[in-house]
Formats: structure tokens, sequence, C-alpha cells
């Protein structure tokens, strides 16, 4: 079958399309030898390319010379073969495999490269560490998982180009080599050799191009952009990233948030066949926080956290009365089902996490044989209290109520951590959904704690709500964003927002976030300046493509969707970068590397 796109001067057909339609054609086959069985007179081959792998047989009685060059064929040789397809023997069929029921004999066959032993066996690429994984790429990449996981890739990367593409989108691409700005992340810098002393940094993301791009009137665009930070690497961070960013002319927040959900549908629809809700939910962040105790919230199970304060109003017990003395105190608590789950050690590991999680601790209580509180607190409830507690939460018996007292925000926060990993820990979630939901009215900014200032929950570019834009000058923690964020199983998968489009309110920004006049002109000049020309209201989004990537495909980590992904240390194992420069690679960069600090 000279047919398929695959067919070239050196394959008919590919290895894991021979089946038995095939029977009594010939066919001539190239890739790797997956393995090689020798029963003497007979040397039995697994043939695999990408599409598959074949049973190819060597025959000293029927082609004594291919049958002697088999000897000498190992594990990863790549070969040519030419043969005859037949059919296996009733009890040599393998069902596992599409090419199964057939074999090829092998009448002529081309060693085109020989390979050393592999480091380590490709079906056994689960028990290796990664690090050797890492350093033998092209050996791990030719894993059947693998292969799949980057193909999955392509298509999503596909598909979003021709969603966007059909939808007045251009691809436009943006300078590499950019400015750096103090906001956000860490930059990586890149020293400019024609101009000693300078520094290009690499973009942590396309935003103030793709903006100029409206101002430009170019409408809508979008870049699978390549985007880099230099940070410290957190579980499932990569220094460099790609992120799907995208911008619109003349739109408000539910514009953007339509064309995102369209393309979520049209993904599944053309990369799995499955038809997903066509809106998604939509929560606050108010309410996200509340309920699940994070701004990234998963839907997947129940658990949510229910507000106790008011129960506790006049409590006895120290640790509440304190905690609801000050303004910002509350008692909230998650009630799970059943207790019997959790041992003594669990219960343990989680007061350990709360405590971790900022919190000054965790009380527990289990609901005993008529209704009874077994908890180190119990004796300090009132017979009241524990009323109001069982109606308001609707306690049974076998449920362990979890409770945090403590600020507003700890409470919540280490709350929404225990939620996820009771959850998990007692296998509530399930895993075959797919769950979506939109995060909206975030405030515009946060207070930071370690720089003690002001700071921008999204980037200095978001634009403020209406409606509470009046309190920029006297409380701009109050002011919420007209920005939102998209969130996969309880994973963040992108964020956006509508964009500020006044020159005058973006200066007061930039002063509300404590950037002086000088640093404003020396960073932001050239996008302040291009804002006095006209531009029209605009707004956009960037979805983090390997996180996407990872968890369409049911993976653990973005580094199985990342064809040569970095280490926790940001190493390439495979080429050894970051590595040594000569001095005068140094010299002609105008580097000078400072003696290590003792
Ligand atoms: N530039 C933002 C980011 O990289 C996304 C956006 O606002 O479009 O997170």
């Amino acid at each position: 079958m000279v047919n398929s796109v695959f067919s070239t001067g050196m394959r008919t057909d590919l290895c894991g399309e021979i089946d038995k339609e095939y029977e009594g054609g010939k066919v001539t086959l190239s890739g790797w030898v997956n393995k090689r069985r020798d029963h003497g007179k007979l040397i039995f081959v697994d043939l695999r390319d990408f599409s598959g792998v074949v049973q190819l047989i060597f025959d000293s009685k029927i082609n004594n010379n291919s049958y002697l060059m088999a000897r000498e064929i190992r594990n990863e040789y790549v070969i040519k073969v030419t043969g005859k397809v037949r059919m296996r023997s009733k009890d040599t069929v393998n069902i596992s495999i599409s090419t199964g029921e057939i074999e090829i004999v092998v009448e002529d066959v081309t060693i085109f490269s020989r390979s050393k032993t592999p480091p380590f066996m490709i079906e056994d690429r689960n028990k290796v560490e990664e690090n050797v994984r890492l350093e033998y790429r092209y050996i791990d990449l030719r894993a059947k998982k693998m292969q799949e996981n980057i193909r999955l890739r392509h298509k999503i990367t596909a598909a979003t180009r021709d969603y966007f593409n059909s939808r007045g989108f251009l691809e436009i691409e943006t300078p590499v080599l950019g400015k750096s700005t103090p906001e956000g992340a860490r930059d990586f810098l890149v020293p400019s050799r024609l101009n000693p002393g300078k520094f290009y940094a690499l973009p942590q993301s396309p935003q103030l191009f793709k903006q100029i791009l409206m101002f430009s009137g170019f409408d809508r665009c979008y870049q699978i952009a390549r985007c880099f930070r230099d940070e410290d690497l957190r579980a499932d961070r990569q220094p460099e990233f790609t992120q799907i960013d995208l911008e619109m002319t003349f739109v408000e927040v539910e514009d953007v948030i339509r064309m995102i959900e369209g393309l979520f549908n049209y993904l599944f629809k053309t990369v799995f066949g499955k038809e997903i809700e066509p809106y998604f939910k939509r929560i606050t962040w108010k309410n996200s926080m509340e309920i699940y105790g994070t701004d990234k919230p998963d839907l997947r199970f129940g658990l949510n956290i229910k507000d106790i304060s008011e129960i506790f109003k006049k409590s006895g017990l120290k640790i509440f009365s304190k905690t609801l003395k000050n303004n910002d105190g509350f008692i909230k608590g998650i009630v799970i089902d059943d207790c019997s789950a959790l041992t003594r050690k669990d219960i343990d590991d989680i007061v350990e996490m709360a405590k971790k999680s900022g919190a000054g601790g965790l009380i527990w209580i289990k609901i005993g044989k008529n209704l009874d509180f077994q908890s180190p607190i119990a004796k300090f409830l009132s017979e009241k209290e524990k009323k109001d507690l069982i109606k308001t939460l609707s306690l049974k018996e076998n449920n362990l109520l979890l409770i945090v007292a403590d600020k507003y925000m700890v409470t919540c926060r280490s709350l929404g951590i225990i939620r996820n990993h009771v959850a998990h820990k007692l296998k509530l979630v399930d895993e075959d959904r797919f769950n979506f939901i939109w995060v909206y009215d975030f405030p515009l900014f946060e207070w930071d704690d370690r720089e003690n200032r002001i700071s921008p929950v999204h980037h200095p570019f978001t634009k403020p709500d209406d409606n509470t834009a009046g309190y920029l000058d006297k409380d701009p923690l109050k002011v919420k964003s007209e920005a939102y964020d998209i969130v996969l199983n309880g994973e963040e998968i992108g964020g956006g927002s509508i964009r500020i489009n006044d020159t005058n309110l973006q200066k007061k920004i930039f002063k509300i976030l404590q950037i002086d006049e000088n640093r404003v002109e020396e960073n932001f000049g050239f996008f302040v300046r291009a804002m006095e020309h006209g531009i029209p209201p605009h707004g956009g989004i960037a979805l983090g493509m390997d996180r996407l990537v990872m968890l369409l495909g049911k993976l653990d980590s973005i580094r199985e969707v990342i064809a040569f992904p970095k280490t926790q240390s940001a190493v390439c194992m495979l080429t050894g970068s970051p590595s040594v420069v000569s001095e005068e690679q140094l010299r002609e960069v105008h580097i000078n590397i400072m003696e290590e600090e003792k």
C-alpha cells in the first residue's frame, strides 16, 4: 500500500499499520529493533517505529544471508527490511498489538546503524531515575508513552492555531531579546556585545508587545509564546515554558471568556472527540477563598469550608474567644464524612499541615455514638455550642470535624490545603472528570508581606473594576479588577484581564505600586508614550501550555510533556547547560566573573 503519507524510498508502510489485510503482500519497513529473540535457526525481531511494533522472522531456510545478518542485530539497531506478510500460527497470535495476527518473513535486510547497549530498557523507564532519563532523553523519548505525550502536545498546539486562525486572529511574533522590567519574577539577562554594559532580558511574557499590537490596530493576535522566568523552581515549574498568549481589541470580560470556552470546546472535540459543557461555571475570588480556601478551587469533590464563627461568639474556649476578639479573626471548619478512614497518624499529619500553612493549630472533633463529641477540647464546649454545630453542619455519627481559628486568610488558606489533602488521601476525587471554573472579581492589589508594600495580584496593566475604582486613592486594597483566571481540576491553567487604556490611570497605578517616575520612565516609558497616541479598549489572556497538556493527558509532571525539560536546579541533563564559557566569549560581552563569595 504505497499510498501512506509516510511512504518513502526506504519504506512502503509503517510498522504499526501492517495487519491481516496485507497477507501475501510484500512490504519494506524501516525502524528500530525493539527486541530480538534467537530460537536457533529462527530469529524473531520486533521492529518499532512511532506507529507501533511488528514481528519480523528471519529463517535460515528462507534467506540465509538475512538470517546471518539478524544474528548480529541487537536492541536499538536501526534497520530496513523487505519481506512477505504472512498470518501467524494460531498459538502465536498476540491480540494486545494491532499487528499481532501477522508476521513478516524477511527476505532482505539493511543495517542503517548500530547501537550501544542502551543505558536502560525503554519499557523499564518508569523504574529509572528521572535524571538518567533526562540525560538519555533521545532514548526516553522513544518510549510509547513519551511519543504519545509529545504527539498530544502537537495536536493541542495545532488545534489551538486552527481555532484562533479561523476567528480572525493573527499569529505575530514578538522579541525574545527584550527589556528588563522590575515587576514580576526575576529576569533572565543576556549581555549585549554591541552595547557594552547593557543587557537584554528574556520575556517573562509578551504582555506589553501584545498590547502594543492592539494599539497598532491588528485587532486580535495570538502566540504560542516561549516565556522565561528565573525563579527557584517549584515542583511543576520550568525556567522556560510555553503560553498560549492572546489579546483582543474592543472587548469586555465576557468576550474573552467566551472565546476561551470556545477554544476548550474545540480542543476537546478535535483532540479527544469529546463534548464538554459549552459554558463553564464561575465563582468570585471571595467565594472561592471562603468555600474552597484557594483561588484555584477543585470542584470534583465536596468538603466545603463552613464558617462557624457565629456559634462561638461567647465561647469559654480561650483560643476561640481570643481569635474572635481580633476583628480579622474567624473560625471555620470542614466535615469529613467517615472518620474511620483516617488513622491517628493521619490526623496528626493534618494538624502539622495546618501549622505549616501558617495557622496556630487545628482542632479536631470526632462524632461518636449518640452524637457524642470526642476531642481534646470537647469538655470546653457548651451543650448549646455542640447542638448548634450539629445543626449548622448536619453532623452525623462517624463524622470528623476539622476546625481552624485564626486570621481570615490564614483560616481559609490552611483549610483549603487540608481540603485538597484529605480529598486525595480518601480518594474522593473523580479523576475522570475535567472540571473547569472561572475565578473572577479578584482584588486589584494585595499586600506583599515580604516586600512590605502593595503589589498587583495579576500585573500593573490590569484594569480596575469601575464599581470599586473609587477606592484607588483612599483604600486601594479594596479595589477589584477586571481580571479572570481559568482553573482546571484545581490547577490554574490561565489568567488574563481587560487592560487599562487610559494613560493617567496607568500612571496612577504605577504610583500606588510605588514605582517612582524615573523608574516608570526607565522601564515603561515606551509603553506609556504608546498609550498617549490613541489606544482602543483591549484585553486578553494567557494559558499555560505545559500544564494544560499535562492535565489533558492525565499526567503527573509537566516534564512529561516537554521534549527537553530542565531539572529542579534548572539544568539540562542532556546538553549540560548552563555551562562555563571561554574567557574570550566573556570578554566579548564585557563580563568579568566575580570570585564566588565565601
Ligand atoms: N501576561 C499574563 C501572564 O503571563 C497574562 C495576561 O494577562 O494576558 O500571566
